[in-house]
C-alpha cells in the first residue's frame, strides 16, 4: 500500500450483524489489494436494494455471511493506493491520492467472455472473489463506513463542479442511463416511464436528453407531480386506467419505448399493454413476486423485451450529462443524515417520510 499516512488502522462502520440487525462498530480499516485504492467515504446514498438486504431478503447471497458492511452508492477521496495502482503512472494519475471519485458497485473479473465484451455486470464469475470479481456492498465490503476499498477500474473522477452528494447519485444515474440505452431511445420517440422514484425520474431526464419527443410518467402522489414539474406528461394510475390513458395519449399506438422502473406485479403486466407494435419494453424494476406476461402480444407485436443489470459502461456519460446540466440530481437528494443515525435515515427512506426520495449519509 502506498500513501495512507494518517489513515487509522480501525474505523467506524455500520455493520449488519444478522437479518434486520445492525450497529455502529469499530472495525479494521480495509487494506486495498494490488488493483484497489482506499477511499475516505464522504457521502453514501441509500439504494432501494439496501433496505431489502438489511431485512435479510437475500439469505446466503447478499450478504453471504454476517457481520457485513453494505452500501454501494458513494463518493469520496482517495487516501491510499494498492501496489499495482501505485506502480502504474496512468492509474495513479486517474485515481491518485487526493482524487475526488465516485464508485461503481460492480467490478467484473475482467477475463470471462462477458467482461471482455463489456458486459461486466453480468460477469460469469459473479461472486467469485478468487477470480477477481467484486460486488461492493453486496458480496464484498461496502461503503457504510468511514473508509472503503474499490478497484481502480470501478472508480470515476468526479468533475470539479459536482459535490460528493451529487457523486453519490452516480450509481442511480448510471442504472437509469443503462435502461435508456437498452431501450435505444432515439430522437422523436415517445417514452413511457413507470415509477417516478429516483431511477424513474433520472430515466425521464436521460430519455429527454436522448431526444425523446415526449415522456409519459406513470405514478401517483407527490412523486408524480415532481416528475410533471420536470416536464413529464403525468398518468395517475389511481384515477385512470394507465394502459388506456397511454393509448389515448399516443393516438392508440402505444409508446415506442416503455421503461418499467417500479417492479410491481401490476406495473410489469401493464407495461406490455402500453408498448407499441415493434416497440421496446425495458425492465429496470426488479419484481419480488411472479409476474403475468401477455406472451402472445409480445410475439405478434414483435416487442423487444430488455432486462437491465445495473450500470455497465454508463458512468462516464452519466457524469458528463450531470456536469453539463442536461440531467439534474441535486433536487432528488431530500435528506442528509450522519452515518450514526442510520436507523432514522433508513426509516425515512423506506416510509418515504417528508417526501423522501434519495437519502444520503455522511460517515
Ligand atoms: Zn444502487
Ligand atoms: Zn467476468
Amino acid at each position: 500500500m502506498s500513501g495512507g499516512s494518517g489513515v487509522p488502522t480501525t474505523m467506524q462502520a455500520l455493520v449488519l450483524t444478522g437479518p434486520g440487525e445492525f450497529e455502529m462498530r469499530e472495525v479494521p480499516t480495509p487494506v486495498p489489494a494490488d488493483d484497489e485504492v482506499l477511499c475516505r467515504v464522504r457521502s453514501v446514498a441509500i439504494c432501494g436494494t439496501d433496505p431489502k438486504i438489511v431485512k435479510g431478503a437475500f439469505p446466503g447471497v447478499w450478504p453471504k455471511t454476517y457481520p457485513f458492511i453494505i452500501g454501494h452508492e458513494w463518493a469520496g477521496d482517495v487516501v491510499a493506493l494498492g501496489v499495482g495502482v501505485a506502480s502504474s503512472p496512468k492509474a495513479a494519475e486517474r485515481v491518485g491520492v487526493g482524487a475526488r471519485v465516485a464508485g461503481e458497485a460492480h467490478c467484473g473479473c475482467g477475463t470471462c467472455a462477458n467482461c471482455l465484451s463489456g458486459h461486466y455486470t453480468i460477469c460469469r464469475n459473479y461472486g467469485d472473489a478468487s477470480a477477481g470479481h467484486r460486488h461492493y456492498g453486496f458480496t464484498s465490503q461496502g461503503a457504510y463506513a468511514k473508509y472503503v476499498v474499490a478497484s481502480a477500474k470501478s472508480l470515476h473522477r468526479l468533475p470539479d463542479e459536482l459535490s460528493f452528494d451529487e457523486g453519490a447519485m452516480l450509481d442511480t444515474a448510471g442504472v437509469a442511463l443503462q435502461g435508456v440505452r437498452r431501450g435505444r431511445v432515439g430522437v422523436g420517440d415517445t417514452v413511457v416511464v413507470i415509477g417516478p422514484g429516483p431511477v424513474g425520474m433520472l430515466t425521464q431526464q436521460y430519455s429527454t436528453a436522448a431526444g425523446a419527443e415526449k415522456v409519459l410518467m406513470v405514478g401517483r402522489g407527490t412523486r408524480l407531480r415532481q416528475a410533471a414539474d420536470m416536464g413529464a406528461v403525468p398518468v395517475d394510475y389511481e384515477s385512470v386506467d394507465p394502459v388506456q390513458r397511454v393509448l389515448e395519449l399516443t393516438g392508440g399506438r402505444g409508446a415506442d419505448v416503455v421503461i418499467e422502473c417500479a417492479g410491481t406485479r401490476t406495473a410489469c403486466t401493464q407495461a406490455v399493454g402500453m408498448t407499441a407494435k415493434g416497440g421496446r419494453l425495458v425492465m429496470n424494476g426488479i419484481p419480488t413476486e411472479p409476474v403475468e406476461i401477455p406472451w402472445a402480444k409480445i410475439v405478434l407485436d414483435e416487442i423487444d423485451m430488455l432486462g437491465v443489470r445495473a450500470n455497465p459502461n454508463t458512468s462516464v456519460p452519466a457524469l458528463a450529462l450531470i456536469a453539463n446540466g442536461a440531467v439534474e440530481v441535486r433536487s432528488m437528494i431530500t435528506h442528509i443524515f450522519p452515518l450514526e443515525e442510520f436507523a432514522g435515515a433508513l426509516s425515512t427512506f423506506v416510509e418515504r417520510r417528508d417526501g423522501a426520495l434519495k437519502v444520503v449519509l455522511h460517515p
